[in-house]
């Protein structure tokens, strides 16, 4: 069988105040706060982890809150937008929601014959909710201030601009094991491991376009699903005989990740299914304490010192 990522595993981006972050997300949008850690190369960062009601792959969008960095640019080399799936019929509770929070929201498009919401999160991050009825592997989240029927699905797709097309392209279709599906109004859609929501990426190519540049509201990298270390060591090798250039296998504790950068730039990660979050926290209890590496540990006084505090916002159904 070819080799091939299996769909988005996690998607991370970069928030302003972390508690508006918080607020937003498990508030407004009903995710659950899964992981309570900190950037573990800056870590006097919180990295905050928000899915289902499980942290199931394919549903995680984390945050670096970094207020202090001012805002990102839109441009080639950046994943542009975040579309998550909700269910069939799904639209009119969330602008009914949306209205009644305040959240703004652009007018209803069809994508792909896909009926899709365009709206923004606090710190400009472009989000969509995009309705389908592919099968998810989900988990609803009990405590959640949004009904388990309308809950996000998790991420639908990833949309990139990029300044050529081609070489991303190639990446994506000779190495990692998508196939081009269609396009639309400039958008290439390709599918991996046999399509579905949660198993596409969009490409849309701008050659005049100015690169991109990170900051608040703009996404770090994509993570993309591997079963093990095995495949994702075999992966990692298929990217380096490309001529990219993935680091060492990083231990992230609740999986393994390799990143390179895709010939566009965009920023990739390859992430294991498991161990999972329930790794070092009960399953029920996902989320409520900082948690740290086991390296960090030691540090711990030092770290909760330098974090502001969070509280968790009220639930509003
Ligand atoms: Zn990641």
């Amino acid at each position: 069988m070819k080799n091939s990522v299996h769909g988005i595993h996690h998607l991370t981006a970069i928030a302003g105040e972390a508690q508006e972050n918080l607020n937003f997300y498990a508030g407004v949008m009903g995710m659950r706060l899964v992981k309570k850690s900190v950037n573990q190369d800056v870590p006097d960062t919180y990295h905050l982890f928000y899915a289902d009601g499980a942290g199931t792959p394919g549903t995680d969008l984390t945050f670096f809150p970094w207020p202090s960095m001012g805002p990102g640019r839109l441009g080639t080399g950046l994943i542009v937008e975040v579309p998550f799936a909700v269910p069939k019929g799904s639209l009119k509770y969330w602008r009914e929601r949306f209205d009644k929070m305040g959240v703004k929201y652009g007018a209803v498009e069809t994508r792909f014959n896909e009926t899709t919401l365009p709206f923004k999160d606090p710190h400009g991050l472009q989000l969509a909710l995009v309705e389908t009825d592919d099968q998810r592997e989900f988990v609803p989240w009990e405590k959640s201030a949004v009904l388990p029927e309308h809950q996000l699905r998790g991420m639908h797709s990833v949309r990139l601009w990029e300044r050529r097309l081609s070489p991303t392209a190639e990446t994506l279709t000779e190495c990692m094991g998508f196939s081009l599906l269609g396009t639309e109004n400039g958008w290439s859609r390709y599918i991996v491991d046999g399509g579905g929501s949660g198993k596409f990426i969009e490409v849309k190519e701008l050659p005049q376009e100015n690169r991109g540049r990170w900051g608040t509201g703009a996404v770090h990298h994509v993570a993309w699903r591997m079963k093990d270390s095995e495949e994702e060591m075999a992966m990692r090798e298929i990217i380096f005989n490309d001529g990219l250039f993935p680091t060492e296998q990083i231990d992230r504790f609740w999986f393994k990740s390799v990143y390179f950068r895709e010939p566009g730039e965009v920023l990739f990660e390859l992430a294991t299914d498991g161990p999972g979050f329930d790794r070092d926290e009960n399953m029920e209890r996902l989320g409520e304490q900082l948690i740290l590496p086991p390296w960090l540990e030691p540090h711990r006084a030092l770290i909760e010192a330098a974090l502001p505090s969070l509280e968790m916002p009220r639930t509003e159904t």
